[in-house]
């Protein structure tokens, strides 16, 4: 059993058995060009034409056009390429074309793309036309019957891949037909193959695309319907292949695939019915509901394909919400899969006017119809077990309980940092430059550790902290006045190395003091003893910048750490008396062999995973290293970087989930003086699966 559950069946989906077998006999025995005369080329030509027969019957043909191509992306550019030479013939010919390019608000990117491209290229000069959506996601009937009259084309889509959203076809038909509209239509079927019913003959469409991959056939294999009588230009012209639709040696691997593929789905005995489909769509909205508190979903499932559930939920951002899923190797998607590299609010969510938060926050879970029970039930355990790790993390309310956190968390944000001492003994803690972003995610944190706020302190004066006060809720917050700093006025006092006396806070066992450097202050936090903070005994610094710790001079020690919270260059934290240069270069990255053989020289070397604890905890009886992995985010980074640095060296081996984090905590412990640092390259998205614990 592997151990990855995979619920992204609307960005592609694994080949079925049979279609993998059918490829390969194509490629292996029967690799016969369909175009040559004998026997090998006639015995391909059967496979081609028997795919051809079970596409026209499932799909409805009739008279139409059906050609294999490539995938959606280019039966799109055919079907627009035919509609719009045949607009360009007419509005030469003087004839009245309308002047609009109708599209859904909603449409895959490569339809408002293909349409802007050939437009452009044809000289046509129409003008695009956004057609909107209702708040159900559903085409906006009355703003189509507004512009239909000027529509030359109106192109929407049958399902949408975000949120699974079926299209009314029938009630956009019949604005069609009621204004008697010579607009040619393009209906996007690649979310709907093998979900809704087709019967395209019977219908007003021109042009459907549709694309194998999203449908347990390969990538590179499509299918193109073009209505009878509908104006048809092939995109592609050569040696006549497709009845000249569309020429080159067709892809006989990827037409034999999708043929027993649609061959299954003719035959109906491989897929699930719509009924099971629905039945484990609510099995998963359950666990979710259950496992993330106020999840939000962004479609409403009456009129959504069953395969599909896209979500937010309040507090958590996608990043987290991806991050949590694949550390449990449940594979869903941020918005869609094209846009998943930017954390950019969904355009599709944007239409259906979500807010900013739903929409930036969304995840989509989707599953094709091989799904099963077993499939479901997992991805359902797993779900709660994500749910309890971002519970016991802090990250959405619990009611249990939690771990206290001890010293230092660092929540960073593009090149600037809020610090958060913690302190487990008397549940205390003292914020130092809290910034904005950071209000709903310090808040949920003190809230959920039950920690008092000793002091909220800024190394700049007359920081407004009142936002961040009103939401910890003025009954966790000191009420001891305090200055333009935020420190409270307290009689302690501590001396420091230089012998000068500075004004204390305990926390816990360690103690915190101020030292005035012109209008900025620099607090120091280490363990004093009889009324002295020694310079060996300082452990951090923090400072607004790197360069403004130049005052501590005299006052640090070796293991001194400065805590800028502006941090341009990302850098965690910097040593306070040297520094090594920034470590790039390969000897920093260890790939999987590299790591084997490091950990064969060296068994006392640690591994660090670098993610965050709740990622740690969705995924630890998963991961597939033999060593022990120790889990230290990258937001405790410099507080254990002190640790590591004190003790006897031993090799550090930063893991991540991709290996971008575990590089930059590698370059950061070299820097501070650890020249036994190293990052996984690649992340555990590389290594080998493990078998379920
Ligand atoms: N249309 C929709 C609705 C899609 O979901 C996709 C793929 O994501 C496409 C078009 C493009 O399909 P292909 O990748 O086969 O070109």
């Amino acid at each position: 059993m592997t151990t990855e559950i995979y619920l992204d069946g609307n960005a592609t989906s694994a080949v079925l058995p049979a279609a993998i077998e059918a490829a390969c006999r194509t490629m292996g025995q029967l690799y016969g060009n369909p175009s040559s005369s004998h026997a090998s080329g006639l015995k391909a030509k059967v496979i081609l034409d028997q795919a051809h027969q079970c596409a026209r019957r499932l799909l409805g043909v009739g008279e139409g056009r059906l050609m294999f191509n490539s995938g959606a992306t280019e039966g799109i550019q055919t079907a627009l390429l035919s509609a719009l030479v045949a607009l360009r013939e007419r509005q030469q010919q003087g004839v009245a074309i309308g002047s609009l390019l109708v599209y859904g608000a909603t449409e895959h990117k490569a339809v408002p793309e293909a349409l802007a491209h050939w437009n452009r290229l044809l000289g046509l000069n129409l003008s695009l036309h956004k057609l909107p959506v209702q708040a159900d996601g559903l085409h906006d009937l009355a703003a189509l019957r507004a512009c239909v009259s000027e529509a030359a084309l109106v192109c929407t889509m049958a399902a949408n891949n975000e949120t699974g959203v079926i299209s009314d076809l029938a009630a956009i038909q019949s604005v069609l037909e009621q204004s008697a509209s010579q607009a040619y239509w393009l209906v996007d079927c690649v979310q709907a193959l093998g979900k809704l019913d087709l019967n395209l003959a019977a219908t007003r469409i021109d042009y459907a695309p549709f694309s194998g991959h999203k449908l347990y056939a390969p990538k590179g294999i499509g299918m193109l319907y073009v209505r009878a009588g509908a104006p048809f230009t092939p995109l592609i012209v050569g040696g006549g292949q497709e009845s000249a639709q569309r020429s080159g040696t067709e892809n006989m691997a990827g037409i034999a695939a999708l043929g027993t593929v649609l061959a299954a789905l003719e035959r109906g005995d491989t897929f699930r019915s719509h009924a099971e489909l629905e039945d484990y769509r609510r099995q998963l909205a359950e666990a979710l509901r259950a496992a993330l508190p106020g999840v939000l979903f962004n479609h409403p499932f009456e009129h959504s394909l069953p395969t599909t559930l896209n979500f937010s939920v309040p507090g958590l951002s996608s990043r987290e919400l991806m991050d949590v899923f694949d550390a449990a190797q449940v594979r869903v998607s941020s918005g869609s899969a094209c846009s998943a590299a930017k954390a950019a609010p969904s355009y599709v969510l944007d239409a259906m006017q979500l807010p900013l938060w739903r929409s930036a926050g969304a995840i989509r879970m989707s599953f094709g119809p091989l799904a099963d029970a077993a499939m479901i039930a997992d991805a359902c355990a797993r779900i709660s077990r994500c749910g309890a790790a971002l519970r016991s993390a802090c990250l959405i309310p619990s009611a249990q309980p939690n771990v206290a956190h001890d010293g230092l968390l660092q929540l960073g944000v593009e090149g600037a940092c809020s610090w958060l001492l913690l302190d487990a003994a008397s549940r205390s803690c003292v914020l130092i430059d809290p910034l904005a972003e950071h209000t709903a995610r310090i808040e949920a944190f003190v809230r959920c550790q039950n920690y008092r706020v000793q002091a909220i302190l800024n190394t700049t004066p007359g920081q407004d902290n009142g936002e961040l006060i009103d939401a910890l809720g003025r009954h966790a917050v000191s009420r001891v006045a305090a200055d333009a700093y935020g420190w409270p006025e307290l009689p302690e006092q501590v001396l420091l190395a230089d012998g000068q006396r500075a004004a204390a806070l305990r926390l816990g066992s360690r103690t915190l003091a101020w030292l005035a450097d012109g209008s900025q202050r620099h607090y120091l936090l280490g363990q004093a003893e009889q009324g002295q903070l020694s310079a060996a005994a300082l452990r951090f610094a923090f400072s607004t910048t790197v360069a403004g710790a130049a005052a501590l001079r005299g006052l640090t020690g070796e293991q001194t750490l400065l805590c800028p919270s502006r941090d341009e260059q990302n850098q965690f934290c910097v040593a306070s008396q040297h520094s090594a240069p920034c470590a790039t270069g390969s000897s920093l990255q260890l790939d999987q062999t590299a790591l084997a053989q490091l950990l064969q020289a060296h068994p006392e070397a640690r591994l660090i995973d670098v993610r965050e604890e709740f990622e740690f905890a969705a995924s630890a009886k998963l991961l597939p290293l033999a060593a022990p992995l120790h889990s230290v985010p990258l937001s405790r980074l410099t507080e254990h970087a002190a640790d590591w640095l004190s003790a006897p060296q031993v090799p550090l081996v930063f893991i991540c989930r991709s290996g971008n984090r575990s590089l930059k905590a590698a370059q950061c412990l070299r820097r501070l003086g650890h020249p036994d640092s190293y990052s996984l390259s690649g992340g555990l998205a590389l290594a080998p699966l493990a078998q379920a614990a």
